[in-house]
């Protein structure tokens, strides 16, 4: 990326916003479309919407997308609203035209772009929704607009159900909405956040839909949730809450630069937030194997698995009380029988020990079904610098100098080379690392 003093910038604002992969897809999108744009995450406190938009206008930021809590402030804030965005009386992106700006939402119409992505069309069809939050709004008037027949909202309180139905049908008369269950639907959705991180199911059963219905979920983490695991084992078509993320965030690049987002660009889009094959980590102790690997989760949805972890779970005891009561060599053969046992793993991101890689054959298991295998690597002084006066939990380093720690580490040196990829991060952030380990995954290096 070169940015220069032409360089157009454009981000997000929320709070909290660190999280959000808004940067990764526009960054992607940038860099693919050969665009002289820039995506930053800004994160801006509740009360403090007005000065952003301000320092919008003062800075000529061209583009920013609002996230949770700031998309209605920003909606009742900006100095032109798009009329869909009015309807819903919320804003996720707002774009900067010489001082004006002017405010849309993205979200409903992500999810109907997300549908169409997979061949999926909702005109005149029946259409249940379950929530009736600010998702359920977005997702049930871009149904509406896009010619959905029916549409049904199920919620856990009744009244807000309601008052979503009456809001669709206020705004779009032809469409029959009500709050009623799913009988006859040809889409189920859920909108509600049940499943989020957890494996909990937002239905009972899947009992009254169509035997050829489609069953979406908009919640993308995991990436396959309970209700689409059942649905898959049901029969059904499913389709997952990546695809709207992906999507409003295309339309917003669209409203920004106004230059279509490529078929090419959104394939890729959708490949790297879903890992084929997984990512193994591995590196001295201190090298930020964990920081790297969840962060890298929070970008591709994929499960993070620490053999570390499931060594101890194993064996019902601390690492260092493995080698305290069996010693190196018990502990490496534990190590080898649980990294085996990870071989057949797709898309995961899987955090090894340090001297995981002695043994070649753990890492030959995982490259022979598939996973790319990433080495952390940074000097003795970075490694200290980064675990502190923390050895104790460390059974190879507790005890010894800096100098016995180097022999250590230059002893592993050939086995860390077998790896894939050696990523240097001794200078490196942690963010950077990770978005630099999935540009090499995806091939882009
Ligand atoms: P929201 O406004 O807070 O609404 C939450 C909805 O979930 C409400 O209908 C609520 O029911 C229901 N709910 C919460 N806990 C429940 C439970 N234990 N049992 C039954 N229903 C429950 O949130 P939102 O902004 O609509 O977001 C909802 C989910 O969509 C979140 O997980 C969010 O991450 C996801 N989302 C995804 C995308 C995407 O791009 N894929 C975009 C936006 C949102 P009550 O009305 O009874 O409280």
């Amino acid at each position: 990326m070169n940015i220069t003093g032409k360089t157009v910038q454009l981000g997000v604002i929320g709070n909290p916003v660190s999280h959000s992969i808004s940067p990764q897809l526009h960054n992607t999108m940038i860099e693919k479309m050969q665009l002289d744009y820039t995506y930053s995450a800004y994160r801006v406190r509740e009360g403090e919407v007005g000065k952003a938009l301000e320092g919008m206008r003062a800075l000529n930021i061209r583009g920013l997308n609002v996230t949770i809590p700031h998309k209605i402030t920003a909606h009742d804030l900006c100095d032109e609203v798009d009329p869909f965005a009015k309807k819903m009386g919320a804003c996720n992106t707002l774009v900067n035209t010489n001082g004006v700006i002017k405010g849309y939402n993205t979200d409903g119409p992500g999810f109907v772009r997300a549908l169409a992505y997979k061949g999926f069309c909702v005109k005149g069809k029946s259409v249940a929704i379950l929530g009736a939050g600010g998702a359920a709004a977005g997702v049930g008037m871009a149904l509406a607009k896009n010619g959905a027949a029916k549409i049904a909202i199920v919620n856990r309180t009744r009244e807000k159900a309601e008052a979503l139905a009456r809001k669709i049908n206020r705004y779009y008369p032809n469409v029959a909405a009500a709050a009623e269950g799913f009988d006859g639907a040809d889409f189920l959705i859920n909108t509600t956040s049940v499943g989020m991180n957890s494996n909990d199911c937002p239905a009972e059963s899947l009992t009254g839909l169509k035997s050829d219905a489609v069953v979406c979920d908009i919640v993308y983490c995991p990436r396959e949730t309970a209700l689409l695991k059942m649905a898959k084992s049901a029969g059904y078509r499913t389709v997952g809450g990546i695809g709207m993320l992906i999507n409003q965030a295309v339309i917003a690049f669209e409203l920004f630069t106004g230059k279509e987002v490529d078929n090419e660009t959104v394939n890729y889009l959708y490949r790297m937030t879903e890992l084929e094959n997984s990512i193994v980590l591995t590196g001295f102790m201190g090298t930020g194997k964990t920081t790297v690997g969840k962060r890298l989760c929070a970008l591709t949805g994929a499960q993070f698995i620490d053999t570390d972890a499931l060594i101890e779970e194993k064996e019902g005891m601390s690492i260092p009380k493995i080698f305290e009561k069996h010693g190196e060599k018990y502990f490496r053969d534990v190590e080898s029988e649980v990294i085996k046992s990870l071989a057949g793993y797709k898309g995961a991101v899987i955090s090894t020990g340090g001297g995981a890689v002695i043994r070649r054959d753990n890492i030959d298991a995982l490259r022979a079904c598939g996973a790319k295998v990433f080495c952390l690597c940074a000097d003795i002084e970075r490694v200290y610098k980064n675990i502190g006066d923390n050895t104790s939990s460390r059974p190879l380093l507790n005890g010894k100098t800096i100098d016995e720690a180097r022999v250590l580490l230059e002893s592993r040196k050939d086995a860390y080379a077998n790896c894939d990829w050696a990523i240097d991060v001794t200078e490196c952030e942690k963010e950077q690392t990770a978005d630099k380990i999935l540009e090499l995954y995806m091939g882009r290096d």
